[in-house]
């Protein structure tokens, strides 16, 4: 009998959501699942973990991961209109990619690492992200991460871990370094 896939959330404002996420995936390849990690914002995978996904899939191609977000951060709409339409326009296609693939049935996790910004930032809807959930295949395991997470979808997840700032070193100045922050 197949198991019955999990979802997880990870968010709150502390470091260490999308780490924990690309953690996960590891520890599901090894297993020999298959995992695909999709992000909605171009740069939080930065160059390593770009790299060491990379080696892996060329192993057996059981990794993936694709970058959606063309480039764009979002600022909300305090932007300029036309930005914000535009972006919008990104992220719903970057969703449907995410249905898509969840709903190919061909992936025992899927990463949607940011979703949590693009549902805050208004470029999708918590109610699209939980319609996905319950209409997933069973098996599929599923990981949110960023900040915000919706509290329908905190509702609908079995795991859900809030990374809680302590200290950053960027409070001291201490700029993104290499190996910890990319
Ligand atoms: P990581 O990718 O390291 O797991 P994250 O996914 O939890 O971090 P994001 O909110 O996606 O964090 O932010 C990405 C970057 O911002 C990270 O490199 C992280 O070090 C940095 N960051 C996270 N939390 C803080 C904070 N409280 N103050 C300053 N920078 C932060
Ligand atoms: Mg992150």
């Amino acid at each position: 009998m197949t198991q019955q896939g999990l979802v997880l959330i990870n968010t709150g404002n502390g470091k260490g959501k999308t780490t924990a996420a690309l953690g996960t995936a590891v520890r599901a390849w090894g297993n020999g699942q298959k995992v695909l990690i999709l992000q909605f914002i171009k740069g939080s995978w930065k160059y390593g973990e770009l790299e060491a996904v990379r080696a892996l899939g060329s192993l057996n191609g059981n990794i993936e991961i694709r970058s959606m977000g063309d480039g764009f951060v979002f600022h909300g709409r305090k932007e300029d209109p036309e930005a914000f339409a535009r972006k919008k326009q990104l992220a719903q296609e970057a969703w449907a990619a995410a249905v898509r693939e969840v709903m190919s049935d061909a992936w025992d996790l899927i990463v949607l690492d940011e979703v949590n910004y693009a549902i805050h930032f208004g470029m999708l809807t918590a109610e699209e992200v939980a319609g996905l959930i319950r209409s997933r295949p069973a098996r599929l395991n599923l990981i949110l991460t960023g900040r915000y997470a919706p509290e329908a979808l905190i509702d609908l997840a079995d795991t859900v871990t809030e990374m809680k700032p302590v200290k950053h070193a960027f409070e001291k100045g201490i700029r993104a370094r290499k190996g910890i922050e990319f």
